[in-house]
């Protein structure tokens, strides 16, 4: 991952958009996929407000045993319809190695959930994908600790890795997490991957979110991933910071302000 490595900042490309380099990424949709009109709603507005990927959860990793866990295959071929409608490439959470082909069959992009960071068997699994691989930072990782987690995709040869910061455990009890804005600039100083910031679960509440996610623009991250929902005060996970399509509209429009190109 380091910069002594390869000295080129790293681009990965879609159909739709490409992040890293001078390239930005917005990737937005529900936290979790709930239903077909639920997805297909979320897919249409993002896609319309100038998203080049669409965000949504098939197998959600809780907390708690007893929360919504998801619809899991269905919620994939939903993803897969939501696609073929917009044309938007589609990023959704893989748990465990079990479930790497499947969800790889699926998906443009897998996420590994901050809570699978140091989840070695699974990082080394989507190492053996040709797909690009979206890293969360552990919520008590260290940036060096993040990057050991990259290096366990990359070095099964996997080269497409992008790292999101999505806030780390401190005191502060006002946020869910505390966005380590840092993470930006000093992992861009460290390795060529792009590098996102995730506003959302950083927040917990969407009245924050869009200020987190312009300073993570004008930190000079490579993209972000924000969550909105047609129906955020009825989501079954995250329901208090995900976005309303209007609050959506609006950050896209300060993003552009920021980055004229978006
Ligand atoms: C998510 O993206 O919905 C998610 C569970 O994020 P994190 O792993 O960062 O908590
Ligand atoms: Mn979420």
């Amino acid at each position: 991952a380091s910069l002594e490595v390869q000295p080129k900042p790293s681009v990965i490309s879609w159909p739709t958009g490409s992040t890293g380099g001078n390239a930005f990424m917005v990737a937005a949709g529900p936290c979790g996929v709930e239903s077909r009109e639920q997805i297909l709603t979320a897919a249409r507005f993002v896609k319309r407000h100038g998203a080049q990927m669409l965000r949504g959860g098939a197998f959600k990793p809780r907390t708690s045993p007893y929360s919504y866990q998801g619809m899991g295959r269905e919620g994939l071929e939903l993803l897969v319809e939501a696609r073929a409608e917009t044309g938007l490439p589609i990023v959704t959470e893989v748990l465990s190695p079990e479930q790497v082909e499947l969800v790889a069959h699926h998906a443009d992009m897998l996420q590994i959930g901050a809570r699978n960071a140091q989840n070695f068997a699974l990082l080394q699994a989507v190492g053996e994908t040709n797909k690009p691989v979206m890293l969360k930072r552990g919520m008590s990782m260290t940036l060096e600790e993040f990057l050991m987690s990259a290096e366990y995709v990359l070095s099964r040869g996997n080269l497409k890795v992008i790292l999101v910061e999505r806030g780390i455990r401190t005191f502060e009890k006002a946020t869910r997490f505390t966005l380590d804005v840092s993470a930006v600039p000093v992992l861009k100083s460290w390795t060529h991957l792009p590098v996102w910031i995730d506003p959302s679960h950083a927040a917990g509440k969407r009245d924050y979110v869009t200020a987190l996610a312009l300073a993570g623009v004008a930190a000079g991250a490579d993209g972000i991933i924000v969550e909105t929902h047609p129906e955020p005060e009825k989501a079954l996970s995250d329901a208090a910071q995900q976005l309303h399509e209007h609050e959506f509209a609006l950050l896209m429009k300060k993003v552009r302000a920021i980055l004229p190109a978006v």
